[in-house]
């Protein structure tokens, strides 16, 4: 399928307070067909809140380019501004993201008044957003402030302030991390809803692997600002390839109900390791399961291989073979 929005070679380079630099995107290729849902999962640090920036426009890659629909970025201030009508950022935390002193309205109205200013039409365009996301009859919310909401419901008012310009593509950053379990299924469906219905395009930036399972087509895993594993979701999350992916499934929630601790410390984008990024906390190499490209590992960058399906693709020395003989070891407990 013909992608809508892709990064190519992206690099992103963040500066801290005190003057340091950190590699938050390192070389990012990822495409977004039409219609398509993909999940950019990881730990907090791995650069996927930046990532979702960057394709929204609101950083400036170092190197590389976003391309929507086959054209480079427009970063001119009239080519962005064209660019972020279509392409519509859905807010991590509905409470901090709405304006408790603005009623559903005109919290929902602010996108049309930016890029339209204020028009004949306006409560006709609020209320179909409405309605697409799900708060029917809309006109009974139109006047509601934020406080007279559910949390499900501002998340909606959320999705349909991002709605109201008709955009082709969602930029979600952990649309439902802030939602109770009941809320965050419903959600999740609207998102389907929305592909189905209008044929939307969405990228879900997410810890959360039990959301991507749920919803994306495809999965792209991300390590400190690469993409180390990408494929379709069945293929990443039932059959995966990369240590760090297997890292990631072994430590879901068990019948304890607690999460098990990733191995090693989080990733820390200041201060990249040489060689493969995933060296000094790899389950493969301190078991010895890859003694034999060890010494590569500590030295040389992973190029990217096929891994089991036909999209599916990691970048570890161990390649697709080996990646089994994990699996295996992975189900026998180890
Ligand atoms: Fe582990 Fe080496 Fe693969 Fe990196 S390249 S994930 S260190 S086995």
């Amino acid at each position: 399928r013909e992608p809508v929005l892709s990064a190519r070679g992206l690099r992103v380079v963040l500066r801290g307070a005190r003057g340091g630099t950190a590699r938050a995107v390192d070389g990012v290729d990822l495409d977004l067909a039409r219609g398509e849902i993909v999940a950019l999962v990881g730990e907090s640090g791995c650069g996927k809140t930046t990532l979702a920036r960057t394709l929204l426009g609101l950083e400036r890659p170092a190197a590389g380019a976003v391309v929507f629909e086959g054209r480079p970025l427009d970063r001119s201030a009239r080519g962005l501004r064209a660019y972020r009508r279509r392409v519509q950022l859905v807010q991590q935390d509905p409470t901090g993201s709405l304006n408790p002193r603005r009623t559903v309205h005109e919290s929902v109205a602010e996108g049309l008044r930016i890029h339209e200013g204020t028009t004949a039409d306006e409560v006709g365009r609020v209320c179909r957003a409405l309605s697409l996301a799900g708060l029917r009859p809309p006109e009974r919310f139109l006047s509601r402030y934020p406080h007279e909401l559910s949390g499900g419901q501002r998340q909606r008012v959320v999705i349909a302030g991002a709605l109201v310009l008709e955009p082709e593509v969602l930029v979600a950053d952990e649309p439902v991390a802030s939602l109770d379990a009941s809320v965050r299924g419903e959600i999740l469906r609207l998102l389907l809803d929305l592909r189905a219905d209008l044929g939307l395009s969405a990228l879900v930036a997410t810890h959360d692997l039990g959301l991507a399972w749920n919803i994306a087509d495809r999965v792209a895993v991300m390590y400190l600002g690469r993409v180390v594993e990408t494929g379709r979701t069945e293929d990443v999350l039932s059959d995966p390839s990369h240590p760090y992916t297997r890292a990631l499934l072994s430590a879901l929630p068990g019948r304890g109900g607690r999460p098990a601790p990733l191995p090693g410390e989080p990733p820390d984008p200041r201060r990249v390791p040489p060689g493969c990024r995933f060296h000094p906390r790899c389950p493969a190499l301190a078991s010895g399961r890859a003694a034999a490209v060890a010494e590569r590992c500590r030295a040389e960058d992973p190029a990217v291989l096929a891994a089991s399906g036909p999209l599916h693709r990691a970048a570890c020395h161990l390649g697709p073979e080996e990646g089994r003989a994990g699996r295996a070891l992975r189900t026998g407990g180890a």
